[in-house]
């Protein structure tokens, strides 16, 4: 991209304006209404032909699996397909062989992103040393080393008391610490949520009070110490009562929630599919009912993906023996339109804030927004476009969803990271490209 480009009739994703954007150097100078401004000899320009233009999506909880574990994803495939959800910004969990429990490693994994250049990359450091949920982790070089929470993501702290100690070491930082909620002793050697669907499949159940337990005991640590918690992937009832319940005595705690648990119940295990194998589990439709109304009412603070790449090999074993999780990060823009917007429990605009404001405040990024004077991160997309999700087509090294085959709308058009382009559909490309040669024949 040349030092200015406009990108000329895009729909604003507050006002609904046709506007022009002007970027110069990475920066967005001008936001004027479309064709309002003289276009320049030396500008690249991009037809935004009316879609949707926003700030980058922001995604608090992906694994990126490197170091350690590049079979399942590399830094470069997972900001790739960050880049093609239309995200700008993701933060990393630490659960990576060797843990981040170092400032140099995360150092490594910021340089890393740089270097691919696809997303910017915001690393979450671990709690524990080796995250063995014993000996704190040095939280605040750390946190002077670029991390921007602290967590033990794939597993919970199961001591109450070395979790009241990493809050309070914390505290300093102004950094969250991410809670995987699950008490392990109650989960036992569960695999799917614990109910009818898990009975009639003979598979041993997890019950949504393994997640709550801890949800309840952490808002109470964080009325003990003053410190942050931030709740993640929460997926039933119980859960948002505890959040609702930190909120009413003015705690400072937060939670996000991920689209699976909008979209899908426990019904999608029959069969024994792996693909619907992820912790938290899927839940009931009544927790489904749950999750809908604690995004609609505001308990939820911002949306996530827990994007869990798995090779095709891990995710082909026995149910028992498969990993838990799967990719979100080109499937989350189309499933919170599909699941959320076109029938009606939110506004585009407000499911669009629970994707970049709303995570940006709990982790304390700086703000983007469509104005002059803001970092040119940008995302343009078509939500009326429908789409059937091809797991093939992915840039994720993760082929693992349970969404594929589906019909879905809301489409990403386009990225762009400091003015720079990091993402164009292929499809539009191939679209232009047609609509070219047709005009040379003619
Ligand atoms: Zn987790």
């Amino acid at each position: 991209m040349s030092a200015r480009a406009r990108i000329q009739g895009a729909r604003h994703w507050r006002t609904g304006e046709a506007i022009d954007v002007v970027i110069v150097r990475g920066v967005i100078e001008a936001v004027s209404p479309a064709g309002a401004l003289p276009e320049q000899p030396d500008e690249a320009r991009f037809d935004a032909e009316g879609a949707v233009l926003a700030p980058g999506l922001v995604d608090l909880h992906v694994h990126l699996r490197e170091p350690g574990q590049t079979a399942k994803e590399t830094i470069a495939s997972g900001t790739r397909a960050a880049a093609a959800g239309g995200f700008t910004d993701v933060a990393c969990m630490p659960n990576t062989n060797p843990v981040l429990d170092e400032p140099a490693r995360i150092e490594w994994v910021r340089n890393r992103a740089r270097e691919a250049g696809h997303c910017r990359v915001h690393p979450i450091a671990a709690v524990t040393l080796g995250q063995q949920g014993e000996q704190l982790a040095p939280l605040l070089a750390l946190r002077e080393a670029g991390a921007v929470a602290f967590s033990e993501d794939g597993r919970p702290i199961m001591s109450a008391e070395v979790m009241r100690r990493a809050l309070e070491y914390a505290l300093p930082t102004g950094c969250p610490i991410v809670c995987h909620e699950e008490d392990l002793t109650l989960r036992g050697r569960g695999h799917m949520n614990e109910g009818v669907v898990s009975a009639r499949l003979g598979l041993r159940g997890i019950p949504p009070a393994a997640e709550v337990i801890m949800v309840r005991r952490d808002v109470e640590l964080a009325a003990l110490t003053g410190g942050r918690v931030h709740l993640a992937h929460l997926s039933c009832a119980g859960s948002f009562e505890g959040l609702r319940d930190a909120r009413r005595r003015g705690l400072a705690v937060t939670g996000e929630t991920c689209p699976h648990y909008w979209m899908l119940t426990d019904e999608a295990v029959e069969g024994y599919d792996t693909l619907a194998k992820m912790n938290p589990p899927l839940r009931d439709e009544r927790d489904r009912q749950a999750t809908i109304a604690a995004i609609v009412d505001g308990t939820i603070d911002c949306f996530a993906t827990d994007h869990a790449p798995h090779t095709a090999d891990e995710k082909a074993q026995p149910f028992d023996q498969a990993p838990f999780g799967i990719v979100g990060l080109e499937t989350a823009l189309a499933l919170t339109i599909t699941g959320l917007v076109r029938p009606g429990h939110l506004s585009l605009e407000r499911a669009l804030e629970l994707w970049t404001d709303a995570p940006r405040r709990v982790f304390g990024l700086p703000r983007v927004a469509v104005e002059p004077g803001s970092p040119a991160d940008l995302v343009l997309f078509d939500p009326a476009a429908e789409w059937v999700i091809e797991p093939a087509r992915f840039h994720t090294r993760g082929r693992n969803t349970p969404f594929a085959g589906r019909t879905v709308a809301g489409r990403v058009i386009a990225t762009w990271l400091a003015g720079h382009t990091t993402h164009v559909d292929p499809e539009r490309e191939r679209r232009l490209l047609g609509k070219r040669s047709t005009a040379g024949v003619n």
